[in-house]
């Protein structure tokens, strides 16, 4: 089939290396000249919105997308002439951090307290019913910790306000958890679903650093997770691939947030398990069976932020390398390396044979994640 993509950045280069040899052809629509998926399609330079989208993705058999900030009226003008998978409906829940809570809520699944905030009496109204701290986070268009201020003390509204205050806002209560984690699964047309095992995941400051597969710590709350996910697939009738990602807390799993796609937190899939991610997401959006989603093993995903480090790191055994050829730039994602061994021991015995390789600040957040792993 052909696949059109609405994006061109390593996600869609991924499916696309993932999708090539089922036979699928791809068509890429991004506005950069040098999108990084460009030599893997067809590459139309063009944004996402327009009366010449459709032409430009004519003759494509489904239309899928790889970052959630697609214009969502955009996508239900396709939906009338292609077959888009996952819904628009998916895309424009996920897009609005309010409408997210208000799905879980609805289900209910546990989330964060919430209160919708529009102008500055809102705000105070809020703070008084969820308390300091707090984090005050745009509706939309937030990704790795952008759009999003944490309120500590009463002096912090004042700025808070005056970065973030012309937009639609949610505020957050402070969820105290002991570590965050993802669950991706793939769901079919038909509503067979699959599910990857959770992915232990650490955040510095907004961004994806590290990413498990195999912790310890995870393994009991593999059930719960799979019984939510499975819950918000059906109910937006989901197909593809959809990533939640949780906090773990002492009452149980809380869902932070949901990416409609491909996601960050589950590269670790491509060789860490038998099926990967985006080989499972071209499967479902073109109605071939889905694969297997368990595991090889224990992965360790590293991201690389602003430029991508030595290769010196390749000669570690089991460790696989993406560049996915971008410009550096400091806080943007450049690449990713996987480290893939027999199980979660053998990487905590060896973990200082990667832990040579990185910068002290990875050390110290590598450390945190393992021995909060098991
Ligand atoms: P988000 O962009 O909403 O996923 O937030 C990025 C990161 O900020 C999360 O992965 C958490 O580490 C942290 N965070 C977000 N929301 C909360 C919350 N309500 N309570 C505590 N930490 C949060």
């Amino acid at each position: 089939m052909r696949i059109g993509i609405l994006g061109g950045g390593q996600l869609a280069k991924m499916m696309a290396l993932a999708g090539q040899p089922l036979g699928h052809e791809f068509v890429f629509i991004d506005p950069a000249a040098d999108a990084c998926a460009r030599s893997l399609g067809a590459h139309r330079v063009s944004d996402w919105s327009g009366p010449d989208l459709v032409n430009q993705l004519a003759g494509c058999d489904r239309v899928t997308f790889d970052f959630e900030n697609v214009p969502a009226e955009s996508l239900a003008t396709l939906a009338d002439r292609f077959d888009v998978r996952p819904s628009p409906k998916a895309l424009e829940v996920s897009q609005d951090r309010l409408a997210e809570k208000q799905l879980c809520a609805s289900l209910d699944i546990p989330v964060a307290p919430f209160k919708a905030v529009d102008t500055r009496p809102e705000l105070m109204g809020a703070i008084d019913a969820l308390g300091l701290p707090a984090l005050l986070k745009t509706r939309r268009l937030g990704y790795d910790g952008k759009g999003q201020y944490r309120l500590a003390h009463s002096e912090d509204l004042e700025p808070a306000w005056q970065s973030l205050g012309e937009q639609a806002l949610i505020l957050e209560g402070w969820v105290d958890f002991a570590h965050e984690c993802a669950l991706t699964a793939v769901r079919d047309a038909a509503g067979e679903v699959r599910f990857y095992p959770l992915t232990h995941t650490l955040h510095q400051e907004g961004i994806l650093r590290f990413a498990l597969s195999g912790s310890p710590a995870n393994a009991p709350w593999q059930d719960s997770a799979e019984k939510i996910v499975h819950q918000i697939m059906d109910a937006l009738d989901y197909v593809g691939c959809l990533t939640v990602e949780f906090f773990v807390t002492e009452a149980g799993l809380v869902v932070n947030e949901l990416a409609p796609r491909v996601h960050n937190s589950a590269h670790w899939t491509i060789e860490g398990s038998v099926c990967s991610q985006f080989e499972n997401h071209i499967r479902a959006l073109t109605d071939m069976p889905l694969g297997a989603a368990h595991s090889r093993g224990s992965a360790l995903m590293v991201n690389f932020i602003g430029q991508m480090p030595s290769t010196d790191m390749l000669a570690l055994d089991g460790l696989h390398w993406h560049d996915y050829g971008k410009q550096a730039r400091k806080g943007r994602k450049v690449g990713h390396a996987t480290w893939v061994l027999e199980d979660f021991a053998t990487l905590k015995r060896r973990a200082d044979e990667l832990t040579a390789h990185l910068e002290p600040s990875q050390v110290q957040g590598l450390t945190g994640l393992i021995n909060a792993a098991g």
